[in-house]
């Protein structure tokens, strides 16, 4: 097969057209010595690009932004964001550039992204670059998501660069190339409100309702509903997160999209034993952003973004705020209802269960997994076996055994759907130790781990013989994990 020299696919700028004030025009910086790292074949056909055409020297270049693509103006981004709970005007994309939109093979406009292309004028003290380990946690972690049906950016590549950066060593460099329906974010709404300039907000909106809610333009208060709709899909999102244990690690308004994808997986993980207040991020010492408090932060830069959006709601304030609220306060319901709806397929319970009913059974096998430190993702897994007549998968990570068979024989007489169960509750996921196992691997320059633990958990829900060591939980020497931001 011949190997094209050039890509077709043709890049639009619209981000950069339609919102100039947020957009500065920016160049990649060169890599020394590209090579290839990860290459999402999947991802790449539905964008249209051949991966024959990715994988050679003119490939990397557009992965890289070294070589601009036809139609493309790479720019940095600019955005404020609440930090830990305190606001930055400017922020921006310090170290990455959005290359452009592409449209693809399904007709959906996406943002083809890079992180750690280099210095923006928005890097304020950093250097622009990004590591080789945390460009493919992210790569590893939101190809896990995508197959645990979570909505997320997507990667396309990891490239190392062929340049070293400083850290607390010298590690390798890399660029993340990302995919996404846009990288909006409720920081961006900030920032645009910050300006002062209504018109500008009312276009940042109104290009944010044609990408991602088209429906909302003809609502009797599009901008309201916009809202409404962002909200509707980040209670969905974070209620996801919570049922297959996910932590973000640094839940920042710039964190969060408009869209309801998950972004920026920095101090992100999977948790192994279940404890509402896990915390893995280094530098959240106050655990702000610790597993249980998820769906309050998701609130919280909800009332952030409805502040934004106050002038184009109403002309009068008063109103405007009452009508805000009203939507705000639909968040609790929304997540609840989510996230009670997925409890529910997890321990596979029948439609007809009440509420009250699965929401206690839901709640008190969590309060049992906590007490007792149990796996939390091989225990619901090993439920489906209990159903089958053999209770020893879930049953023997349990300590406390009278609790446990007290509660399995109030679960059981509802008479749950075992089949139904191993379609939700997955076998894999990209565990700490298993993650960084492959990415000290593949920081010493071996991929063999990385494309492993790539392929088993790309299939999460499905078992497969000699992969056990993926579904087994954390050795005892692993110790507490901990993973760091902005690397
Ligand atoms: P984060 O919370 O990791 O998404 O990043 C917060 C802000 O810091 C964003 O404006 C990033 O662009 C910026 N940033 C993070 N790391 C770097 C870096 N190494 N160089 C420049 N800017 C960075
Ligand atoms: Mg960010």
């Amino acid at each position: 097969m011949s190997v094209p020299t050039h890509s077709r696919i043709i890049f639009d700028g619209r981000f950069a057209r339609e919102l100039p004030e947020m957009a500065v025009a920016w160049q990649a910086d060169d890599a020394p010595s590209p090579r290839l790292l990860a290459l999402n074949e999947p991802v790449a056909a539905e964008l249209g690009f051949e991966p024959g055409f990715l994988r050679s020297p003119k490939g990397l270049a557009l992965l890289l932004g070294t070589s601009v693509p036809d139609g493309a103006t790479p720019v940095a981004q600019a955005y404020s964001g609440h930090q830990f709970g305190s606001f930055n005007p400017r922020l921006g994309d310090g170290r990455a550039l959005l290359l452009g939109e592409v449209t693809d093979v399904e007709g959906r406009l996406r943002d083809i992204h890079l992180k750690g292309s280099g210095r923006t004028p928005f890097a304020r003290g950093g250097d622009g670059l990004a590591v080789v380990g945390p460009m493919l946690r992210e790569y590893i972690v939101s190809e896990a998501m995508q197959a645990l049906g979570v909505p997320t950016t997507r990667s396309l590549a990891v490239v190392a660069t062929g340049r070293d950066v400083r850290r607390e060593t010298m590690l390798p460099g890399a660029v993340l190339t990302r995919v996404a329906s846009s990288h909006l974010r409720v920081g961006s709404f900030q920032y645009a409100a910050a300006t002062g300039e209504q018109d500008l907000l009312k276009r940042l909106a109104d290009h944010a309702i044609s990408r991602h809610y088209p429906e909302a333009a003809t609502a009797e208060r599009p901008y309201l509903a916009l809202f409404e709709s962002v909200l509707s899909a980040q209670a969905a999102l974070v209620a996801q997160w919570m049922l297959v244990g996910f932590l973000h690690g640094v839940m920042n308004t710039d964190n969060m999209t408009i869209s309801g994808e998950t972004i920026d997986y920095g101090p992100c993980a999977f948790m192994d034993v279940f404890d509402y207040s896990t915390v893995y991020s280094s530098i959240d010492r106050g655990g702000r952003y610790a597993y249980a408090n998820q769906p309050l932060i998701a609130e919280w830069n909800l009332a952030r973004l409805a502040e934004t959006l106050l002038p184009l709601i109403d002309e009068e304030q008063e109103q405007a705020i009452a009508l805000a609220v009203g939507v705000l306060e639909s968040f609790r319901p929304r997540y609840s209802g989510a996230w009670l709806e997925g409890m529910k397929a997890k321990l596979g319970l029948p439609d007809d269960v009440e509420d009250e009913v699965a929401s206690a059974l839901a709640n008190d096998v969590l309060t049992l997994l906590q007490e007792n430190h149990v796996d939390y993702t091989s225990f619901f897994r090993g439920l489906s076996s209990v159903v089958r007549g053999d209770a020893r998968p879930a049953r023997d990570k349990v300590l406390d055994v009278a609790a446990f068979d007290a509660w399995a024989e109030r679960w059981l007489t509802h008479g749950p759907d075992a089949d139904a169960m191993d379609r939700v509750n997955p076998v894999y996921i990209p565990r700490n130790h298993l993650v960084e196992e492959a990415l000290e691997a593949a920081t010493a320059g071996d991929l063999g781990p990385l494309d492993r633990l790539v392929e088993v958990v790309a299939r999460p829900f499905e078992e497969r013989p000699g992969l056990e060591r993926y579904a087994a939980g954390a050795p005892d020497d692993f110790g507490k994990y901990t993973t760091y931001c902005g690397t």
